[in-house]
């Protein structure tokens, strides 16, 4: 059996873009992502500590964040501020376990790159897509330094490199360009005695060099006399203490997605701040203003040795131009998004020598090729160049096959925004490995971006369900259940209350003082929602402390309402679950439920519950922990637990979790079906 079909189903989550919009406003995309990928490693590289702010949080940069975590440098978040303790040029520790790269090729290669120079063992592996790209071209010249290989067939991931303690300086030409294998040999120079020497031909992002050089390391950069560039590091520096502060600047790639969306949907105007305009990455930008594009570089200036600038954009009429196979390199990234403009531009444009976008997160130039066909695009491939023709008006109204490949997802929901019928992609799950908020950063500026379906199958229109009831009614399993089964977002509001009951309780203070559980509420993040400490029974104890304060309830109901706002307004719809949601929280829900049960068979059902975690508590104190709770839930002054006049009522007393399952479904079902037949 192949071994990638034994991992467990991925969640899909196809996405659909509806045209006739204009974007209009100001906004910033998220860090870049090579300088965020980079500015972790290098930092773990110094002796001293790197403040980073605007760091892409994206599932990429966070694979290289764990994986030098696993590596032995410490690295903790704080708001938006990262912190690396760095361990110093030759610090780092062997892992213990395999490290996980996920969809990050660039984390991959650089970090194959970093542990060159030591000697142990170091085990590398990723998702599918990751495992299907091949490593030969970082695998031969760390090869040379001394690193030893063992990888699956056609030098693909999982594989295994051992280091070695006697690294070798080299000399090394780059076959073809990349980025990445001269930053991973780079990374390995650091710590191998002597001069480390990278002769590249064509220019490739320089983001390595110029960290090298922000962070105080001998970088030398020369042109040779035949025009190719030789960049040499001298390794293993005197390193002195020193702290550094990084400000990344925004990704040009990912500002790429929104400025063809401007460029394509009539009567747009948008300001894009903050991006990296590293000329060896623009290549986009140059094209498309030959293309006649109206696009302006304001306020350009340097940041951590990166030059910067605010981009203006503006609707255009785009006409047709041949791009070059050497800049390639340069927007590399950016063909998919670039054909998009391609289709709407005025004759055909050509896109030459696009080799290396057949080994991309998927063959791209295939990709790319087949989904503008099913848009009703005239395009063809020939050889490695593409050929696209453009029209005013393009069909649309196909379903792109992305290949968990982000670029190809957010190409053609930009597409979605120009053509005549709505562009779906089959899957926009990847979009997080570079843009996580890209359909909301979309949508505020004026994009129809949203989930394809309606909720229930029959309902044109998303629902948002109501549950409430006391604790251990069964309404927490009855929510889950709802949302997986119509595919709905899920919302446990009681897990805001633990959120604030945790903090109260683990900074060592009181519940019931205003003052500490209004400081908790205050800085509460999504993350603390996953903590496996709200389930404890002394956070739920403090959380029906905390919430009957009416400063704690009003400082987390915006963030409840918005959720089912939002939910509703992407066309997905949701289920809260809670005490107040159809009195308070949401008084306009479809549908509300409330879940009773007496208290005998809720204790019951928690004593059970809490046996089967392996927590040994008497029955007795069980059922004395949920009447205080009841008493206190439904005495309070604000938003006391009770049935909403409208509310479903079933008590699940004697029934199973199955049974309110279906007693619930069969009321939502036979109302949707009233009310549109
Ligand atoms: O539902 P759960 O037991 O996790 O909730 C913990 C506590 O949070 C409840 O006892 C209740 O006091 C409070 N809560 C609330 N309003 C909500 C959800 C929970 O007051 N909507």
């Amino acid at each position: 059996m192949d071994e990638d079909k034994k991992q467990p189903p991925r969640p899909i989550k196809p996405m659909v873009s509806k045209g006739g919009i204009a974007l209009k406003g100001e906004c910033t995309v998220a860090g870049d992502k090579s300088i965020s990928h980079r500015a972790l490693m290098f930092g773990s590289q110094v002796i001293g500590t790197t403040k980073i702010y605007g760091l892409l949080e994206g599932e990429d940069v966070l694979c290289t964040a764990e994986a030098l975590r696993s590596l032995g440098v410490t690295i903790s978040r704080e708001h938006d501020k990262w912190t690396v303790i760095g361990v110093g040029v030759g610090g780092l520790c062997e892992s213990l376990d395999v490290l996980d790269m996920g969809n990050s090729g660039t984390s991959t290669r650089l970090l194959m790159g970093l542990v060159t120079p030591y000697n142990f063992t170091t085990f590398f592996t990723g998702d599918d897509s990751l495992k299907s790209r091949p490593m030969a071209r970082v695998i031969t010249p760390l090869t040379q330094i001394g690193a030893q290989f063992q990888a699956r067939d056609g030098n693909r991931l999982p594989l295994a490199l051992k280091g070695t303690d006697t690294p070798l300086p080299i000399n090394y030409t780059l076959p073809v360009a990349s980025a990445q294998v001269k930053s991973a040999i780079l990374l390995a120079g650091l710590n191998i005695p002597g001069i480390t020497t990278i002769i590249e031909k064509e220019a490739t992002r320089d983001h390595t060099e110029n960290m090298l050089e922000y962070f105080g390391f001998n970088v030398q950069r020369q042109r040779l006399d035949d025009g190719s560039l030789s960049i040499s590091v001298t390794g293993q520096p005197h390193q002195k203490l020193a702290n550094y502060e990084i400000f990344v600047p925004a990704d040009p790639s990912s500002a790429a997605f929104l400025a063809v969306a401007a460029l394509i949907c009539p009567d747009s105007d948008l300001l894009i701040r903050n991006i990296c305009v590293n000329p060896l990455r623009i290549g986009l930008f140059t094209t498309l203003k030959e293309m006649g594009a109206k696009i302006e570089f304001l306020n350009e200036r340097k940041i951590a040795g990166e030059p910067v600038a605010d981009i203006h954009i503006k609707y255009s009429q785009l006409k047709a131009v041949t791009v070059p196979a050497s800049r390639a390199p340069s927007m590399i990234d950016e063909y998919p998004i670039l054909a998009v403009a391609a289709a709407f531009a005025k004759g055909e444009t050509k896109m030459l020598g696009l080799s290396e976008l057949r080994v991309k997160e998927s063959d791209r130039l295939n990709a790319v090729l087949s989904a503008l066909t099913a848009c009703g695009v005239s395009a063809r491939a020939e050889g490695d160049d593409l050929y696209v023709k453009g029209s005013p008006k393009i069909k649309g109204g196909a379903t792109v096959t992305t290949n968990f490949d982000h670029r190809i997802a957010m190409a053609f929901l930009v597409m979605g925004m120009a053509s005549t019928e709505p562009v779906t992609v089959d899957d926009a799950t990847a979009i997080a490995t570079s843009f996580p908020n890209f359909s909301d950063l979309c949508n505020s500026l004026g994009a129809r971006i949203s989930a394809p379906r309606p909720t229930h199958p029959s309902n044109p229109s998303p629902i948002v369900v109501a549950i409430d009831g006391p604790a251990a009614s069964g309404k927490g399993t009855l929510a889950r259940r709802l949302a997986e089964h119509l595919n709905l977002e899920y919302l446990d509001t009681g897990s805001l209350y633990r959120a604030v009951g945790m903090k109260v309780i683990y900074a060592g203070k009181d519940p019931s003082n205003l003052t500490d559980a209004m400081e908790a509420a205050r800085t509460i993040d999504i993350e603390d929602l996953a903590n496996p400490r709200l389930r404890q029974e002394r956070i739920g104890q403090a959380a029906s402390i905390v919430s009957a304060f009416p400063e704690v309830r009003s400082a987390l109901l915006e963030f409840q309402r918005e959720f089912a706002r939002k939910s509703a307004l992407s066309g997905r719809g949701a289920v809260l679950d809670g005490r107040d949601i159809g009195t308070v929280v949401c008084p306009d829900a479809n549908f509300k439920f409330f879940i009773t049960a007496t208290l005998f068979a809720r204790a019951k059902r928690r004593h059970k519950e809490l046996q089967g975690q392996g927590i040994e508590v008497v029955f007795d104190s069980v059922l004395e922990d949920l009447r205080e709770r009841d008493e206190r839930d439904e005495k309070r002054a604000i938003a006391p637990l009770r049935p909403a006049d409208d509310a479903y009522i079933i008590d699940s007393s004697k029934l199973d979790a199955s049974e309110v399952f279906k007693k619930s479904n069969d009321l939502i079902n036979k109302t949707i079906k009233n009310t549109s037949s």
